[in-house]
């Protein structure tokens, strides 16, 4: 099966209703030196910015009383729906400073248009593209100090939304908040890319067609925890998703989607699992499968089995293995580890030069450091 990946994400009334979001800026923003100090070494989703964006959404007014104002607390009924009935949903994307000033995000029309499929699947009120993207531009014009102008560093992208009906009874909310945060993001590999260790999860399943997998919903990352913890009591950082049916087919590793190199040099080829419906739909791994081809690489979406996998391993037809995303970009895969299938390494277990290669391609678009002949960056501020 071949894939074409997507083209431009052109976004004509982006920053149209950018004035319909009011802006209240915090009276106490974080001093100039403690953010120096935080901005040296970010981490991941430690420190939030001084502001955040809040959308209310009821059945008689749908989407209204659009904020932008200080960071702080969300408080709760004890009844809120969402607390015990988990409608939840989130997205992730980062945005980078450029060498020209700018503030850009990576194709954040794919982060809205999922969102919203992801509210489809769990009955939630759908976000307006136009809005989704107005509140990215109003966050990061007010919190635009915040994003490091050292290329290694970001600053992530927190939309979220969550059903704020108070009480008991167990159907679809009548009222939905929207919520974006922002966090500053180091450099994921501070010494350099280090290849991880995964552990093929046989006792759970993430996912089923039909099901949540395909929704960027909290419930799933819930439900991930135990096998995570599974894999990190076998020395393993992460664990890898096979399919809930034959429980045989590679799906997913933790919250990234997988990668194999087939083939080196010039014969070197990408596959990756098909979207059955279990799988999380991936941006970056939509936009490999675009970069693959443009690199002189075929792409492809197929199914592959853990055996499959093992097999051509031990015979060297499958030459690299990375997971994808946002967080991370690219991660390599240097070993896997099994109860049922046994233990392998992934050819010599360092990171190989296709996934290195894949890697730059993309952090060059997204740090603009390279040519975006996609058009997928998308200016903020
Ligand atoms: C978010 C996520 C991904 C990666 O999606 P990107 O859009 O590339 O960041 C992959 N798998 C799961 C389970 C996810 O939640």
């Amino acid at each position: 099966m071949s894939t074409s990946g997507s083209t431009s994400d052109e976004i004509s009334t982006a920053g149209l209703l950018a004035s319909a979001i009011e802006v209240r800026p915090s009276t106490a923003p974080v001093s100039d030196e403690r953010r120096a100090e935080i901005l040296a070494d970010p981490g991941f989703g430690r420190f939030p910015t001084d502001h955040m964006v809040r959308i209310q959404w009821s059945e008689q007014h749908g989407w209204h009383d659009a904020v932008l104002e200080s960071y702080a607390p969300l408080v709760f009924d004890p009844m809120t729906n969402f607390i015990h009935y988990g409608q939840s949903i989130f997205e992730g994307l980062k945005a980078y400073r450029h060498a020209d000033g700018h503030i850009r995000t990576f194709r954040p029309l794919a982060n809205a248009t999922r969102f919203q499929k992801s509210a489809r699947r769990l009955a939630m009120a759908e976000l307006p593209h136009e809005l989704f993207i107005a509140s990215l531009e109003a966050l990061v014009r007010a919190d635009a100090e915040w994003v490091s102008d050292d290329p290694e560093k970001s600053l992530y992208l927190r939309p979220f939304e969550y059903s704020t009906e108070i009480g008991l009874g167990v159907r679809p909310a009548n009222a939905y908040e929207y919520v974006l945060i922002a966090s500053p993001a180091g450099a994921y590999f501070k010494h350099g890319v280090k290849p991880v260790s995964v552990w093929l999860s046989d006792d759970y399943v993430r996912a089923v067609p039909g099901g949540t997998g395909e929704a960027k919903c909290s419930g799933n990352y819930a439900a991930s925890l135990l096998a995570q913890a599974e894999a990190a009591a076998h020395e393993c950082d992460q664990v890898v998703w096979l399919d809930g049916i034959e429980r045989r087919w590679v799906e997913e590793m933790g919250g990234m989607n997988l990668c194999f190199v087939y083939g080196t040099g010039d014969a070197a080829r990408l596959v990756t699992p098909p979207l059955t419906g279990s799988l999380l739909p991936g941006i970056t791994r939509n936009s490999l499968l675009t970069l693959s081809t443009d690199l002189g690489m075929p792409a492809s979406e197929e199914a592959i089995s853990v055996e499959m996998w093992r097999e051509g391993n031990e015979s060297g037809e499958i030459s690299e293995v990375f997971a994808c995303g946002t967080a991370a970009v690219i991660t390599p895969v240097g070993h896997v580890k099994s109860r049922a299938f046994g233990s392998w390494t992934v050819g010599d277990g360092e990171p190989g030069p296709v996934t290195m290669k894949m890697r730059r391609a993309l952090l060059d678009i997204q740090t603009g450091q390279g040519p975006d002949k996609h058009a997928w960056m998308h200016t903020l501020v």
